[in-house]
């Protein structure tokens, strides 16, 4: 199950939305599943959010933050690892998985030009984590 790191609607603290699929996105080479939260829940304050009846992409990710006046995220931390080592050259393009190739392909020119500050970025994320 994909777990995204979300912020708590109630304490703003870190939560934990399960994310389910709600349908198909992408290009028809590479579709991937659209994902939606059915669940929000809270360790901080207990807030829980069931919306299984019908997932929402109203949530705010708690890696996120600005950079040259562009939106830098990653939904959890697994996520942000692999962003850093992959900005930081410390992956091996040809072993990338399809999925992580069609990924990177997709990542915004402003992100692979601010490389530098996109990982400091990121790390400093990492670290209200
Ligand atoms: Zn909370």
């Amino acid at each position: 199950m994909m777990i995204y790191a979300v912020k708590c609607p109630r304490c703003s603290k870190k939560a934990e939305a399960q994310m389910t699929a709600v349908g198909i996105k992408g290009t028809y080479c590479e579709p991937t599943a659209k994902l939606a939260a059915s669940r929000i829940t809270c360790g901080e304050c207990g807030h829980v959010i069931d919306s299984s009846e019908a997932p929402t992409d109203k949530y705010e990710l708690w890696f996120s933050s600005t950079l040259r006046g562009h939106r830098l995220w990653a939904v959890n931390e697994s996520h942000l690892e692999w962003l850093i080592q992959w900005l930081s050259g410390d992956l091996d393009n040809s072993r990338l998985s399809l999925a992580d190739r069609s990924y990177v392909e997709a990542l915004p020119k402003w992100v692979l030009t601010n490389r530098e500050d996109a990982v400091k970025s990121l790390q400093k994320m990492r670290t209200q984590g």
